[in-house]
């Protein structure tokens, strides 16, 4: 890609840097659960002991409030890292599975081992967690791991590479800042796995560079999540969920509400809810609250003032260049072909379309591409599991926003062109394992049954057997 290629001298570096990370996998110098463990620990206390300057980098780069980037960044990698801490040995264990009939006497067992060397690349809205959940589960399945933080966060990126090299091992967890540049270097590198949050647009370029290594991949992608409010939803409860779903980071979450579908009879009390929980979250003038997020560079605060025209403002539509501000915005009478309703929002306008029936709502979330999460909020049960039953979406949340994510038992990802592959919990650690299949048998008995020459016997018991 022109435009985007580094100077030799940082292509190299790159190049040496990986070399060293492989020759650290090869070594198995990762492989013992004492040394993953000690790893795990440092991240933990890195985390601790740089908390305030954790917030700071947080702030500068999206104006983060203190708790939000505490609890959406730090916390939930603390959380993350302590279960794999406490799950090491067990989530590294071989597991015994049957073996049939005719291979007796035998033993089966599935013994996970580490794919090798592992690339994250994360985006900057959720720029620690995003970065450091993927690559502790990498090193907790016994991988070396490179690290590439996004760099339009670019405060979090500078401590992020400042503080991994003095916590974790050096021969074995590396970090290289930059963007497209450098990430098109590490992408020509040959990786065991590669992990990617981002669009759509950038997990097909890492698809294809992984492809020519055959490099499994999982993408963490985006996408338009809808919400369907059924004229049976608590109505002031959906509001308020909503709301705190959307305007978290400012709209700047993969699974934030896009777009409402919601029911004729219910959508001006929706409306009076919404201004309500906005005015009580964030006050008269949202921009003097210290509770809401600012929008992360001019670029996309331009994009996302472009497209308030093509709804009519209900709540909100101010915005303030110099202070890189824009009001939670509710937008009504949004058009099924209005730019609005094309791409991910990404940003803190909300658009309400109204539908008559629910067969009309299921009708358009199954027209668009299969969404990263999908969230219904209906009283009546059967309008729950008819609309989990008749759309697909990476996750689902019932009466709420976002929540399903944060429970580390359900995996978390993607489907279609919202990505592959899942993470969190268990399945965090699990996705950068192999399980290797793993028959032993003794050298006797060594029946002759199966050995040629095939007679009429030995072919009617292997039939018997079978
Ligand atoms: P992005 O795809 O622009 O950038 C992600 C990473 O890719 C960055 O590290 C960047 O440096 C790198 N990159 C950018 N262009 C590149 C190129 N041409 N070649 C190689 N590398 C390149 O994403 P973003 O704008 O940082 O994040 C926003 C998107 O991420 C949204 O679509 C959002 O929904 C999605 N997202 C998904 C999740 C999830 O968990 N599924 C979480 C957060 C964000």
């Amino acid at each position: 890609m022109p435009g985007v290629v580094p100077p030799p001298g940082e292509r190299l570096a790159i190049a040496e840097r990986v070399a060293e990370l492989r020759a650290t996998a090869t070594a198995g110098h990762c492989r013992p659960l004492p040394w993953r463990r000690a790893q795990l620990q440092a991240l933990v206390r890195m985390l601790g002991d740089n908390e305030a300057a954790f917030a700071e980098a947080l702030r500068a780069d999206l104006g983060k409030p203190t708790t939000e980037g505490y609890l959406a960044d730090v916390a939930f990698v603390l959380d993350e890292v302590r279960a794999m801490i406490r799950n090491l040995r067990r989530w590294n264990r071989a597991t015994r599975v049957r073996s049939p009939l005719i291979l007796q006497p035998s033993s089966s067992r599935l013994v996970p081992e580490p794919l090798g060397m592992v690339l994250v690349i994360a985006p900057w809205n959720y720029p620690v967690q995003l970065l450091l959940v993927p690559a502790a589960g990498a090193i907790a399945a016994g991988n070396t791991v490179m690290l590439k933080p996004s760099e339009v966060a670019a405060a979090t990126s500078a401590l992020l590479a400042r503080l991994v090299p003095q916590y974790l091992d050096p021969t074995a967890v590396g970090i290289i800042e930059g963007g497209a540049a450098q990430t098109t270097v590490l992408l020509e590198q040959r990786w065991d796995h590669i992990f990617f949050t981002g669009n759509a647009s950038v997990g097909r370029v890492v698809m294809a560079a992984a492809a020519k290594n055959l490099t499994p991949v999982t993408l963490e992608l985006g996408g338009k999540s809808p919400v369907i409010v059924d004229a049976s939803a608590n109505v002031a409860v959906a509001a308020r969920r909503i709301a705190w779903g959307k305007w978290l980071n400012a709209g700047q979450t993969c699974v934030a509400p896009d777009y409402v579908l919601v029911h004729r009879r219910v959508l001006d009390g929706f409306i009076e809810e919404l201004r309500r929980a906005i005015a009580t979250f964030y006050g008269p003038d949202p921009m003097r609250s210290t509770s809401y997020g600012r929008i992360v560079n001019e670029r996309h605060l331009e994009r996302l003032v472009g497209l308030i025209p093509d709804g009519t403002v209900v709540v909100g539509g101010e915005a303030v260049a110099e202070q890189l501000y824009l009001a939670p915005t509710v937008l009504r009478d949004v058009g099924l072909d209005s730019a609005l309703m094309a791409e991910e929002i990404f940003g803190p306008l909300l658009a309400l379309i109204t539908v008559d029936s629910l067969d009309e709502a299921v009708a358009i979330v199954n027209a668009k591409p299969r969404p990263l999460a999908l969230y219904v909020f209906a009283q009546d049960r059967s309008v729950q599991r008819d609309v989990i039953a008749r759309t697909s979406a990476g996750g689902v949340t019932v009466n709420g926003t976002i929540l399903h994510l944060l429970n580390p038992r359900l995996p978390f990802g993607g489907v279609g062109e919202s990505g592959m592959g899942a993470y969190h919990g268990e399945a965090g650690v699990r996705l950068f394992q192999h399980h290797k299949s793993v028959l032993t048998r003794t050298s006797r008995p060594d029946f002759a049954i199966a050995y040629p020459p095939y007679t009429r016997l030995k072919s009617r018991l292997l039939r018997w057997l079978l």
